[in-house]
């Protein structure tokens, strides 16, 4: 069997699929199946783009909705994984695994399947410490907090996996394993890209889940994405153990390394994607503890026995079929002719592939419960830490609060698709200048995956912040202050915040006005 594997898909199936193409006719070979290890941005029109966490000037439609539309078919059968650029609305409904389009099947946000009798599995999204515990509390239309940590990788999803006894043959995570750069170049990886030359030594580059996964499972291939690098290495499981072949390979860009083509050995075709029993199986066991709160699952609560799941879902499958359930649209595809960017959030529907699983293997639909409020939760992180947007207002009120007396005047002007609170006066310019240079020192010492800033980054804030009120009486640092973050927030005169959405935009402004008696 002759598998293509491709790194990040960030959208551009048609280069992917042009690629394979063109391999197949300059060696006169069949590709059998495509894998991609994430970022695959299964958008499938504008309301899907709403979900999907990446820079503004990145959101752009790419080439998923014409495979989901059936505009083009998927040359090669496909298999992929989530990881942190996802329309992740749409693989929220796949959560246990579906076709996204004809010919094109999510693992799931961790997952088993066969394809022949080749046994892949995988695991979606990044490995985060602050979310690894808490349960899938995040429900779409996301907030600025959720946008990101829907993605992060689940204690729940990873210790699922964890039950895998029967041998798996390829693995994909998004990240990598967290030590997998000891067992190969680390040192030339390191001169290619030398901002991780830190974290490799350091060993925090990668996911401790992925480590943990590929310690037990030791399936013969390992591959991952994310660090948008090529990069080889050979795990040996203890001495005289089996080996893992690891490979990690970068997006789809022209002279870039993003795809490998192997060959394993395999029993002849049909090589189709199969339902896998073991996986079905501790599916079935492990739901009735799913986590769909920010409380993590009580593992030793599950009641069903492993061989009792396994008999029913052997019985289950040799009734109807190994096969999947059949792709079916949930939503309507983006029309180039005719843009909807105002259509409101419909939630996410109940996929009938999701459905149709579920009953198979005698289990409710949980994915549409809603989560308990925020106060209610567990999470050892939450009580550390405060909201990044939450932050935000908060310190522009108290901004606001100092400056009162010199605004005159407060709106918002939508600017590129964003929106930014302008407040006129001219003392005021200086302390929101001071407070974005601040702002910026923050967001640069937390790197921008994290959601939330710790008591200790708050605290620093406050000392730096206290430092700046007391050099403010110099003229000279005031002024070159003020230049060098206007500058970097690209504003002309007055003052700016941060852009963000209207809403938020709007919520700002409100907190400033209670400060001043500003018409609204
Ligand atoms: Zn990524
Ligand atoms: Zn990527």
């Amino acid at each position: 069997m002759r598998i293509a594997i491709e790194g990040c898909m960030h959208g551009d199936l048609d280069k992917v699929y042009q690629t394979l193409k063109r391999i197949e006719s300059q060696n006169g070979t069949k590709i059998d199946l495509l894998l991609c290890c994430g970022d695959f941005q299964a958008v499938r029109n504008e309301r899907d783009m709403e979900s999907l966490n990446v820079p503004l000037k990145y959101r752009e439609m790419k080439s998923f909705w014409k495979y989901y539309s059936g505009r083009e078919i998927a040359p090669v059968p496909t298999i992929f994984i989530g990881g942190n650029h996802e329309a992740s609305n749409y693989l929220w409904e796949l959560y246990y695994g579906g076709y996204v389009a004809p010919n094109i099947y999510f693992l799931g946000f961790g997952g088993v399947i066969k394809f022949g009798n080749i046994r892949i599995g995988g695991l979606s999204g990044i490995y985060n410490a602050r979310s690894y515990r808490t349960g899938h509390h995040e429900r779409a239309p996301y907030n600025e907090s959720t946008i990101r940590s829907v993605y992060h990788v689940r204690e729940y999803d990873v210790l699922k996996l964890m039950q895998v006894e029967e041998p798996i043959d390829i693995f994909l995570s998004h990240d990598w394993p967290v030590g997998i750069t000891d067992c190969g170049n680390w040192k030339q990886l390191a001169r290619y890209k030398p901002h991780f030359e830190k974290e490799i030594q350091e060993k925090t580059l990668g996911s401790k889940a992925a480590a943990q996964l590929l310690e037990k499972l030791r399936p013969a291939y390992w591959f991952s994405a994310h660090l948008h690098c090529k990069f080889a290495a050979v795990v040996q499981h203890g001495e005289g153990g089996p080996l893992t072949k690891f490979l990690a390979l970068d997006k789809c860009l022209p002279r870039r390394k993003f795809l490998q083509v192997i060959e394993i050995e395999s029993e002849p075709g049909p090589y189709e994607i199969q339902y896998d029993v073991e996986w079905l199986a501790i599916t079935r066991k492990f739901n009735s503890i799913f986590p769909l709160t920010f409380k993590n699952a009580n593992f030793g609560a599950t009641q069903l026995e492993m061989e009792d799941c396994r008999q029913l879902v052997s019985s289950r499958l040799q009734e109807r079929g190994t096969k999947p359930f059949e792709f079916t649209p949930t939503a309507r595809p983006f029309d180039p002719t005719h843009s909807d960017p105002n259509g409101s959030f419909s939630g996410c529907p109940r996929n009938p592939q999701t459905e149709s699983l579920l009953q198979l293997l005698e289990l409710p639909y949980l994915l549409d419960s809603t989560p308990e409020s925020r106060e209610g939760r567990y999470s050892p992180s939450a009580a550390h830490s405060i909201q990044r947007g939450d932050f935000l207002r908060l310190s522009y009120a108290l901004v606001s609060c100092f400056q009162a007396n010199s605004i005159n005047r407060g709106y918002i002007m939508p600017k590129e698709k964003s929106h930014i609170l302008i407040l006129e006066g001219f003392d005021s310019v200086f302390y929101t200048a001071q407070f974005i240079a601040v702002w910026q020192l923050m967001c640069f010492l937390s790197p921008d995956s994290e959601t939330h800033f710790t008591n200790m980054q708050v605290l620093l804030f406050i000392i730096v912040k206290i430092f700046l009120l007391m050099m403010w009486t110099n003229q000279n640092l005031k002024k070159k202050l003020m230049m060098w973050t206007l500058e970097k927030s690209n504003s002309e005169s007055h003052t700016l915040a941060c852009a963000g959405s209207m809403q938020r935009a709007k919520e700002w402004l409100t907190t400033a006005c209670k400060f001043r008696n500003w018409p609204k």
